[in-house]
């Protein structure tokens, strides 16, 4: 059995070793178009705001390792051009524009995503980066080793620009956020926005929502982001506006798409096409809460789904029930945390929900260093389901949101997660977890 993967990082690295331990005599082919394969790009923005790091401490496994210890064959440097499902065959174009066609029996397209760069002039000017890849990231360090830089303009504010503007801040420079929509993380109930809100306040970090960006300008060895509204000066911008997937290979062999245009595939991550396999950013998944196709790229369903492949091509047949999305990051001293659907994507998918947030405390009464805590719950008036939950704090939320997520895996109604038994200890939370509370809340609701 011959496996060809294209895209070398979480989702295609999984499936290939993966592969690997299920069957030794499997032929496993890896193109990857970079030279970088299996790295972590959610530790970036730590290593970036770290200047004695290298970038390749990212590295989790180098490509030798790979071909020598595991006997994966790793093609880097070589971009996948087409798909031909009928030939079963990939056409590569390697480092000297040298063209090269690898067959294959069963092909994992696992392309992954791409940074959304507006349409609009100046984009493209030296010193306006994005960062999505490890060549990104290093690019984005090698510019502030070598440019003089003091201001920096954030276009977009979801959690890789707020991480970023952590990272920019622990540097040392002055950091402006700008973005269309008046509302900071318009996800989340204004009340708990209004806390990150704050805490970005508090760590001098300028925000401009509500203005709508017109063009980026190079002036006298500057850059200056023009919007509708106002103008900010800048010695960099990071474009980070949201993410794409790459899936243009799988459209051009004619293979169906899903929502916003990811590789459509099944609970075996198996396209339209039986032979050909998609996971990871580039692919669609099912939402444990709706049962309807989503698509939230991130690692762990990645990493997963790439496991899953190998399973699936090794006879294994795993199939996988979805995703939660399941979203945690951190912004100076808060952790942001949400699973499951909001109101309004409740509403959406056909749900009556009612929802309430409450603020209660990270540790026991009067426990020393408790801090306020707060949660967000949503679930539906008809079913009495959980549909979601979200959480703010200093400490407590990161990890804590897993226990909704796992409710919501389970299917369970408000009712059945209020009986869970939930750890405590002063140091850690009051007697009731803050869930519970929230749960208890809402249930009066029900
Ligand atoms: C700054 C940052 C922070 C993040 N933080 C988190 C986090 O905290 N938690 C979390 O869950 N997720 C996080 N993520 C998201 C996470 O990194 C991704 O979900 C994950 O990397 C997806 O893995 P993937 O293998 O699907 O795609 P990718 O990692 O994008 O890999 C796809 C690979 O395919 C290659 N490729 C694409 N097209 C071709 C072609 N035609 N030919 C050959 N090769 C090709 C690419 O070069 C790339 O190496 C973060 C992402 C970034 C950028």
């Amino acid at each position: 059995m011959k496996l060809v993967i294209i895209g070398g990082d979480a989702a295609g690295m999984s499936a290939a070793s993966r592969t690997k331990r299920l069957d030794p005599a499997a032929e496993v082919v890896v193109i990857e178009q970079t030279r970088d394969v299996s790295y972590s790009a959610c530790g970036m923005p730590y290593n970036i705001a770290d200047p004695a790091r290298l970038m390749d401490d990212l590295i989790v496994r180098p490509v030798e390792e790979f071909q020598q210890k595991m006997g994966i064959q790793v093609m880097t440097g070589h971009r996948v051009q087409s798909i031909d499902p009928l030939e079963r065959m990939v056409s590569a174009v390697g480092p000297e524009g040298k063209e090269i066609d690898v067959p294959y029996d069963n092909l994992l397209i696992a392309t992954g995503a791409r940074p959304i760069i507006p349409d609009l002039p100046g984009f493209d000017l030296p010193g306006v980066l994005a960062l999505k890849s490890l060549s990104q990231g290093r690019a984005i360090k090698d510019y502030l080793n070598t440019h003089a830089v003091k201001q920096v303009a954030i276009i977009g504010m979801g959690y890789i620009g707020l991480e970023m503007c952590e990272a920019f801040s622990n540097l040392g420079l002055a950091v402006t956020m700008i973005k269309p929509n008046p509302d900071l993380l318009p996800w989340m109930p204004r009340e708990m926005a209004a806390t990150v809100a704050q805490e970005l306040k508090d760590n001098y970090i300028r925000i401009d929502a509500g203005n709508t960006i017109q063009a980026i300008e190079s002036t006298k060895g500057r850059l200056k982001v023009r919007g509708d509204r106002d103008a900010h000066q800048a010695d960099m911008v990071l474009v980070a506006v949201g993410v794409r997937p790459n899936s243009e290979l799988a459209a051009n062999a004619g293979l169906a798409l899903g929502p916003a245009g990811a590789v459509a595939v099944d609970h075996g991550l198996r396209t339209s096409d039986q032979s050909i396999f998609a996971a990871g950013d580039c692919a669609d998944a099912f939402h444990v809460v709706t049962g309807e196709k989503t698509w939230i790229p991130l690692a762990l369903r990645a990493n997963r789904a790439g496991w899953a492949v190998a399973d699936q091509v090794c006879g294994n047949g795993t199939m996988l029930p979805g995703i939660a999305g399941t979203t945690v990051f951190k912004v100076f001293d808060l952790e942001v945390a949400r699973t499951g659907l909001n109101k309004k994507e409740a509403r959406r998918a056909g749900f009556e929900p009612v929802e309430v947030t409450i603020t209660t405390r990270s540790r026991a009464h009067a426990h020393p260093g408790s801090t306020s805590i707060q949660v967000h719950m949503v679930a539906d008036q008809k079913s009495g389901r959980l549909l979601g939950a979200q959480m703010v704090g200093k400490e407590g939320a990161a990890h804590r949101i897993n226990a909704a997520a796992v409710a919501l895996h389970g299917q369970m109604t408000v009712a059945q997660f209020l009986q869970c038994d939930l750890s405590y200890a002063p140091p850690f939370g009051p007697v009731w977890d803050p869930l519970l509370t929230a749960a208890n809340q809402l249930i009066k609701k029900l």
